[in-house]
């Protein structure tokens, strides 16, 4: 990683290589973080073997909008970071612990005059307020911005959510909220969310992707979990498969990796990714192999979560 992000500063996972129906090679990434149990893990890895089987939808469009990450900076440097973006929306980091809503507002001023007045701004809470503070934090930046298309996670559970929901105007999205399959059916049932942050990787693939959405109705922006462009290209394919795409997706975090694994980069050209399925380049890759003992680490992850789809088909459980 370029910069320590989720408490990490490498970032490992396993590229598995598949053949395509037109016989070419596929590629998939599976990358679960490190913490997570086989269970867990599982999922992501359905989503590896989809897109290395390439078994992917028929896209409905050639690019996908993305929006720029401002992380919890001053003003300064979050007028650098949208300019050198080169999106139409930003996505912007409030409530950071330590800092105040003043930093918050004077982060929001500098992006809004950066952006101008046609931009598209949204801030990301991860989940850091409560209620109330929510609620007075969200009326205040939404005067800073001038205007908020939404806010992402403002509290941490999904009641809250759906407590602040009903009080402010300012449309909620719901991320953390939605990390196992049927987290995106609660969200809906408890009405907490206005949209819909779907991961591909944790939610078991694109085509498992497109059913949640279709079946929770709610607008969906397919955002990333820290993935080489192997793995970004399966959230692009979700985005572009999806009937309606009315946000900028959060897939622009290649940037935040010191390296990839493919010859052409899942970068933003004028805010937006082109659909592509990912070519590996083995220099590239050689480039990044890890040391033999965490391949011998991931290979013995990669036969745990193997064991345990072995247990749910004896149970006979689905
Ligand atoms: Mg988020």
């Amino acid at each position: 990683m370029r910069t320590r992000f989720r408490g990490i500063t490498v970032r490992e996972g396993v590229l598995l290589r598949g053949t395509l129906p037109s016989g070419e090679a596929g590629w998939g990434e599976w990358s679960p973080f490190l913490e997570y149990d086989a269970a867990v893990a599982e999922p992501w890895l359905r989503c590896a073997e989809e897109a290395a089987a390439g078994d992917w939808p028929e896209p409905v469009r050639d690019s996908v909008p993305v929006n720029v990450t401002v992380p919890a900076v001053g003003p300064g440097r979050a007028r650098e970071v949208v300019l050198a973006g080169g999106c139409r929306t930003a996505k912007v980091k409030v409530a950071e612990p330590g800092q105040t809503l003043g930093d918050d507002e004077a982060r929001l001023e500098a992006v809004r005059d950066a952006l101008g007045p046609g931009g598209r701004i949204r801030v990301d809470a991860n989940g850091g307020w409560g209620v109330d503070e929510a609620v007075a934090a969200i009326r205040l930046l939404d005067r800073a911005a001038g205007g908020l298309e939404y806010v992402e996670q403002p509290c941490a559970s999904v009641e809250e959510l759906a407590a602040v929901r009903r009080a402010v105007d300012v449309p909620i999205a719901a991320d953390e909220s939605i990390r196992r399959a049927a987290d995106p059916y609660r969200v809906r049932d408890l009405e907490a969310a206005d949209v819909a942050v779907l991961k591909v990787q944790p939610l078991g693939g694109v085509h498992a992707c497109l059913r949640i959405a279709e079946d929770i109705g709610l607008p969906v922006v397919v955002s990333s979990a820290l993935e080489t462009s192997v793995g970004i290209a399966a959230g692009v394919a979700l985005a572009a498969a999806l009937p309606e795409l009315p946000y900028a997706c959060g897939l622009a975090t290649v940037q935040l990796l010191t390296a990839d694994v493919v010859a052409a980069p899942l970068l933003p050209v004028d805010g937006a990714l082109p659909v592509t399925r990912p070519v590996v380049d083995e220099a590239a890759l050689a480039a990044v192999t890890a040391a033999p003992d965490r391949v011998a680490h991931w290979e013995a992850r990669l036969a745990e979560v193997r064991g345990v789809r072995e247990v749910v088909r004896k149970d006979g459980r689905s």
